[in-house]
């Protein structure tokens, strides 16, 4: 028997072998987002994205403090795939965090990472924007 992924979460679905999904809700994400996501390159990659961001988030929400020191190998082995990432942000010239969304990741040494959650304000977009608008005046 193969294990099936849902389309939607891309977690293992249990139950019935002809699920697609694992609950309403995912067939309702996943229905909603079909079109832009028709590509199967951009599909793909947002799948991993996804897979990244919640490989993180099981470590990371049953802790109060959204910290963890994890072996880069267990989070491989979670289906962690570390060269793709949705932001890099860089606090000083030494730390050099990797985010998938709201969760990320810097590297402690060649073995460890240091998961987070990202506790970043996230005013610098807006900063951004409203440098664009002016140049437009
Ligand atoms: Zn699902």
């Amino acid at each position: 028997m193969t294990v099936k992924n849902c389309l939607a979460c891309d977690r293992p679905i249990k139950g019935r072998i002809d699920k697609k999904f694992c609950d309403d809700s995912c067939r309702n994400n996943y229905n909603n987002r079909l079109n832009s996501y028709s590509i199967p390159l951009v599909r793909n990659i947002n799948n991993i994205l996804r897979r990244n961001r919640r490989i993180l988030e099981d470590l990371l929400a049953p802790l109060e403090r959204k910290v963890l020191v994890v072996e880069r190998q267990k989070l491989a082995e979670l289906g962690f795939q570390f060269q793709y990432f949705t932001e890099q942000y860089h606090p000083d010239k030494k730390e050099q965090y990797f985010y998938c969304y709201e969760y990320g990741y810097r590297s402690i040494d060649q073995e460890k990472v240091l998961a987070v959650k990202d506790t970043r304000k996230r005013h610098f977009i807006h900063k951004h924007n409203q440098v664009i608008t002016k140049r437009g005046e």
